[in-house]
Order: structure tokens, then C-alpha cells, then sequence
């Protein structure tokens, strides 16, 4: 039918960016409506965040059953049922789209799965195989994320797969050429090497992980070699031959021409972001910037007033967390809040092996903004948390302003990065200082210890290292 239902908040999406907005949004007063064509929890739930992490989890699980015989155990006749772990992972997946699904419906939001487009900028058609209506929205988020790029001589299909098929394989492949040595390609890669895939990373820049510092970045390149994984960087994948059982990518490395046969190409040379599709984005009038990202200011306002855009179809980290923040200042916007955005202390993290995990400013950004610094870098090695954990690799490293004491960035790799980080995130987010997080007790033995001795360290007053 034609006539138009209102709604205060229609919502496109929803990802870790669309569901948050819209639990923000009902819980300020509005009425809400989300919209997704699939399951909800988007890429992150998905095929994303946490099907990845589950099957490293089950990477890492097997190589400490195996290969880690240096503390006295030892394990016979360990298997991995590949079919169990994609069982598993699913179930966890089920469980949490599931757990979406009910926030959603206690907080009094409406969902419709299906397809929105724009009709004009107050009104957008929503449709699935067997219903379609008409909305007019007071106000708009768009969240409809990101996709994998495809590249032209690497079309998806068959033996060449996306981060969504590489989730989803029924068997443990025997070799896999990886394209792209970002975050997804790293933690792919290394999980199905752990798992006892022959593989073979092919990444452009000269290093894997080519967002992070190299201090960082070669900790991870180093053991991917120690596991298996033959990386080539500075390689331009050129174009591939199938046959039904492989392979065979062609590539050069500075110039020179190279060839490796595999089972199968995973390419994970970044995401899009969905502007393209068919969401009709001009006839709300919507501006597309550059890289086919929406344009939004600091209340992720579009150039339309009343309609907002946040996560991966916006510009910045595509990270669920990064995602979900943008969702409640868009939803604080519209309800009138003051809320804006500020990406001071957005965390980074890498669930490599070992992880990394960053936030703030590094060591490189700090200088380039003439800042006078105060550095400090306490290794794991020396951590009594980490020997008894058998894990004493890795650091982390303290970015402090020498003149008003404040920390401004810091980073780790090592065991439990991830969870590490978010000490440090608070403090930033607090404006403390290097000394805070010194004189902060910190509970022993544990990896948080090495982030105090770091403080000690930056202060010019260690305890735990001459
Ligand atoms: P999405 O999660 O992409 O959700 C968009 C939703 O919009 C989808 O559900 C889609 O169906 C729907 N949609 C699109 N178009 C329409 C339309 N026209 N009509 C209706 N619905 C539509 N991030 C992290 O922070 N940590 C991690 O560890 C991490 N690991 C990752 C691992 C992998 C393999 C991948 C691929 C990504 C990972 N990410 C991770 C990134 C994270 O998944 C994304 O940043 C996040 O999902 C973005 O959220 P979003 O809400 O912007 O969009």
C-alpha cells in the first residue's frame, strides 16, 4: 500500500552499529524501527568479530594441546573435528544474534526483515518476498556497513574465497594463499596455519599488519614464520589459473615474477562501503564522499539534517566497537543531546599471536605533532604473570606528553593485548596521567603489572628492570 507509517527513528541495519543506535534510541523516548535485509548482529556477529574468533580460539587451543611441550605436558592423539569447532562457532553465533534479537524486542523496537530504500529524504519503502510498506521517518540512521572488495582478478567463487566463505569452510584446507596481510588476512591466515593449513601470505606494503608500528607488526611476522606461514611482502598478487582441485596465483615481488598453487585464495584486500547498493541514497539526497563513504559531521549528521550514518559506511576504523559508539551519539543527537563524537581513545586490536592492541597516539603521530614525549617500554619477558603463563613475549609501550604528564597513546602486543588495552583506554579517556597509571596498584602476579612498570619506566624510575 501507499500510505506512509510514521516513525520518530528509522534505523537501516543492524549491525553493531544500527541495533545500538536503536536500543539508544527507544531508551531516550523514540519510537524505532530497524530494518535488515539479514540476520541481525550484521558482518560482526555474523561473519565477522565473532566467527573469527571463535576459530582462533580453536587455532590456539589445538597448537597449546600439540606443539607445547617446554612446561612438562604432553598430549597424544589430539584431533581437531573441524565439523564440531563450525558446529560450535555457529552455536555461539545462533546464541548471540538470538540475544540481539530479544534486546530488540524488550526495549519495544519494531524489526522488519527485509530490503529499505529511499523514496525521497522522509520516506523509505522496506520490502522482503512477501510484504512491502512505506515508512515516513522523523529522523534516519544508516548502518549498513561494509562489504569484502572483490578484485578483478580474484572474482569470489569457487577456490577464491571471501572472509565470509574462509568462516565457513567444512574442511581444514591443506593450502591457502592469503591476499592481503591486514588484520583479517593475519588472523585468518595464522588460524588455519595453526590448524595445520600450508600457508602463504601475500601482502604489498613491506611488512604485515601495515597499520601498526613495525615493533609491533614484526613480533606477529616473526612467528608467523616460527608457525609455518611463508609471508611475502612487498608482492603484488598479478592474476590466478583454477582447476576443480586448485589454484595457481601469479605474483611478483619487486618485479620479479612468482607462482604458488593452493587449494585456495582467500582475499582479504579491505572492505567497501555499502553506498553503492540499492538503498537509492540520491533520492534522500545523501552526499557520498570520498572512498563511497557517507559524509557526516561530529553528531554523524549527514548533509541532511535529519538523517545519520555510522559505522563502516562512514570513514575511520571499520571496528564493530567504533560502530556501536557512533550508534549512541547518533541516537543522543537526535533525542537532543549535546553528544559528539570523539575518537581520541578508540582501541585498535589485532587477535593475532600474539595480539596487538593500540590506542591513541603512537610514537610516530606523537612526534609529527612536535610533542615533547615520554616514552616507556616494559617487556613481558620479565613479567612473573606472564613466565608462569609460558607467554613472555611482547611488550608494552607508554606514550606520555613530558610536559603535562598526560598519556596520550599506548600500545601493546603480547598475551591478552586485547584486554590489556582497555586499562588503558580509561586512562585517556580520563586524562591521566603517566603517573596515574604508576601509582595505580596493580594486582600481582598479573600481565597488568608490565603496563605500571611501563608507567615506571616512561617517570624515569623502574623498579623491575636496571
Ligand atoms: P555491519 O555489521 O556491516 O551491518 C550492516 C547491516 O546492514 C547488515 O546486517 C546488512 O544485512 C544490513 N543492510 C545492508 N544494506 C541494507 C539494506 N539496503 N536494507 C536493509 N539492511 C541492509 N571488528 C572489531 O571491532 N573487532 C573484530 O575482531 C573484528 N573482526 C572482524 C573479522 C572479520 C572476518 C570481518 C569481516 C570484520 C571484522 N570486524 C571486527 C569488523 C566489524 O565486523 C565491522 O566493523 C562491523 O560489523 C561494522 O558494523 P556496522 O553496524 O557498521 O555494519
Amino acid at each position: 500500500g501507499d500510505a506512509s507509517v510514521e516513525i520518530d527513528v528509522l534505523v537501516i541495519g543492524a549491525g553493531p552499529g544500527g541495533y545500538v543506535a536503536a536500543i539508544r534510541a527507544s531508551q531516550l523516548g523514540k519510537s524505532v524501527l530497524v530494518i535488515d535485509k539479514s540476520e541481525v548482529g550484521g558482518v560482526c556477529l555474523n561473519r565477522g568479530c565473532i566467527p573469527s574468533k571463535a576459530l582462533i580460539n580453536a587455532a590456539h587451543q589445538y597448537e597449546a594441546a600439540t606443539h607445547n611441550n617446554s612446561i612438562g605436558i604432553t598430549a597424544e592423539n589430539v584431533k581437531v573435528d573441524f565439523s564440531k569447532v563450525q558446529e560450535w562457532k555457529s552455536g555461539i553465533v545462533k546464541k548471540m544474534t538470538g540475544g540481539v534479537g530479544q534486546l530488540l524486542k524488550g526495549n519495544k523496537i519494531q524489526v522488519f526483515n527485509g530490503e529499505a530504500l529511499f523514496i525521497n529524504e522522509n520516506e523509505a519503502r522496506v520490502f522482503n518476498d512477501n510484504e512491502t510498506a512505506r515508512y515516513r521517518f522523523n529522523h534516519c540512521i544508516i548502518a549498513t556497513g561494509s562489504r569484502p572488495i572483490e578484485l578483478k582478478t580474484f572474482p569470489f567463487g569457487g577456490r577464491i574465497l571471501s572472509s565470509t566463505e574462509a568462516l565457513d569452510l567444512k574442511e581444514i584446507p591443506e593450502s591457502m594463499v592469503v591476499i592481503g596481510g591486514g588484520y583479517i588476512g593475519i588472523e585468518l591466515g595464522q588460524t588455519y596455519s595453526k590448524l595445520g593449513t600450508k600457508v602463504t601470505v601475500l601482502e604489498g606494503s613491506d611488512s604485515v599488519l601495515p597499520g601498526f608500528e613495525k615493533e609491533l607488526s614484526s613480533l606477529v611476522g616473526r612467528n608467523l614464520k616460527k608457525g609455518g606461514v611463508e609471508v611475502f611482502t612487498e608482492a603484488l598478487a598479478q592474476g590466478c589459473e583454477q582447476t576443480d582441485k586448485d589454484v595457481t596465483v601469479t605474483f611478483t615481488v619487486k618485479g620479479e615474477e612468482q607462482k604458488v598453487t593452493a587449494q585456495y585464495v582467500l582475499v582479504t584486500v579491505g572492505r567497501r562501503p555499502n553506498t553503492d547498493g540499492d538503498l537509492s541514497l540520491e533520492l534522500a539526497g545523501v552526499e557520498i564522499g570520498e572512498r563511497g563513504f557517507i559524509k557526516v559531521n561530529e553528531k554523524c549528521q549527514t548533509n541532511v539534517p535529519h538523517i545519520y550514518a555510522i559505522g563502516d559506511i562512514v570513514a575511520g576504523l571499520a571496528l564493530a566497537h567504533k560502530a556501536s559508539y557512533e550508534g549512541k551519539i547518533a541516537a543522543e543527537a537526535i533525542a537532543g543531546l549535546t553528544s559528539v563524537v570523539d575518537y581520541k581513545c578508540i582501541p585498535a586490536v589485532v587477535f593475532s599471536d600474539p595480539e596487538i592492541a593500540s590506542v591513541g597516539l603512537n610514537e610516530t603521530e606523537a612526534k609529527e605533532k612536535g610533542i615533547n614525549l615520554s616514552i616507556g617500554k616494559f617487556p613481558y619477558g620479565v613479567n612473573g604473570r606472564a613466565m608462569t603463563m609460558n607467554l613472555s613475549e611482547g611488550f608494552v609501550k607508554l606514550i606520555g606528553d613530558k610536559d603535562s604528564g598526560l598519556l596520550l597513546g599506548a600500545q601493546v602486543v603480547g598475551a591478552e593485548a586485547s584486554n590489556l588495552i582497555a586499562e588503558l583506554a580509561l586512562a585517556i579517556e580520563l586524562g591521566a596521567t603517566v603517573e596515574d597509571i604508576a601509582l595505580t596498584i596493580h594486582a600481582h602476579p598479573t600481565l597488568g603489572e608490565i603496563t605500571m612498570d611501563a608507567a615506571e619506566v616512561a617517570l624515569g624510575h623502574p623498579i623491575h628492570v636496571l
